[in-house]
């Protein structure tokens, strides 16, 4: 077992301090969920980009309240998100007391909206802009649902680039972000890997605790999702502790039409395909410490 200890994290007033292993799985006991190659393509990991498009194409949705959202693009009149991603950032937004202070400027966008704003915004701002801030037809994040723009009210809000610096209101969102499951998708630095320049209001929603990780490891969703098929089920297993709970992590190819999927029994489990090959199963318990404290 390797322990590594990471980067504290507050969590409402108190600090988790996420700890990481990898462990050799043994003997689990464990029931098998058949899952269909279409779901390769669902869930909150997918990997959405210029190599791999967006191939699930309807997604449930729902519109987000007035009080966290302002209408500034007339393709985007009402903004909406993946249902989990929306209650999560209005949790997000609430923990940051900054109801008054954040909005959000986009949401979820289908095919034929994502084409009218990259061809609006290709018109009206060129090419090396547009190939800068706005992704192709079809490989955008924003057509899952689960990727939202922020921009901070106190400024002058721009549609395309909002304004969050990381200063006030939007520090501490972001320093809040992952323990929520968001991360901010397009960093400084990883331009190469993402082929999108750095956008500091562009927040994809993933899930605790993959959000909590790809911050401590300064991951993008590019090398998290590389990152976790080093741990093939059976074989070597992800584990994440918060000192609440211990997630274990592991990823499952995809063989065909249908996999059989080993689910670890005894937690509570989810799973999610990564848009390429195969599944990321995550599969949460108490922490054994924690109960017999
Ligand atoms: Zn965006």
């Amino acid at each position: 077992m390797i322990r590594e200890t990471g980067v504290k994290h507050r969590s409402g007033n108190k600090c988790v301090q996420g700890q990481m292993y990898s462990m050799k799985p043994g003997n689990r006991p464990f029931i098998e969920l058949r899952l269909q190659d279409t779901e390769v393509y669902q869930g909150l990991l997918v990997l959405v980009n210029r190599d791999h498009p967006v191939r699930h194409q309807e997604q449930q949705t729902e519109k987000l309240p007035g009080y966290i959202l302002r209408s500034m693009h007339a393709e985007e009149p009402d903004i909406s998100l993946e249902r989990t991603c929306l209650h999560q950032l209005a949790a997000l937004i609430d923990a940051c007391e900054a109801t008054d202070k954040i909005t959000v400027v986009s949401g979820y966008r289908s095919s034929r909206k994502q084409r009218q704003i990259y061809e609006s915004t290709l018109a009206s701002h060129g090419e090396a802009f547009t190939a800068s801030y706005v992704a192709l037809p079809g490989a955008s994040e924003h057509q899952t649902g689960l990727a939202v723009d922020v921009g901070l009210l106190d400024r002058e809000l721009d549609y395309i680039r909002p304004s969050f610096s990381g200063e006030g209101a939007s520090g501490v969102f972001r320093d809040l972000a992952p323990v929520y499951g968001f991360i901010q998708r397009y960093q400084e630095g990883k331009e190469e890997v993402t082929g999108i320049a750095c956008e500091p209001w562009h927040y994809r929603y993933v899930g605790y605790p993959h959000a909590a990780i790809m911050e401590q490891r300064g991951l993008c969703l590019e090398e998290y999702t590389g990152y976790v098929k080093d741990f093939p089920w059976g074989i070597r297993h992800l584990c994440y502790e918060d000192g609440e709970r211990v997630y274990e992590i592991y990823y499952v190819k995809a063989t065909g039409e249908e996999t059989d999927v080993p689910i670890v029994t005894g937690g509570s489990a989810e799973w999610s395909g990564n848009n390429q090959d195969g599944y990321i199963i995550t599969v949460s318990r108490t922490d054994r410490n924690q109960e017999q404290a």
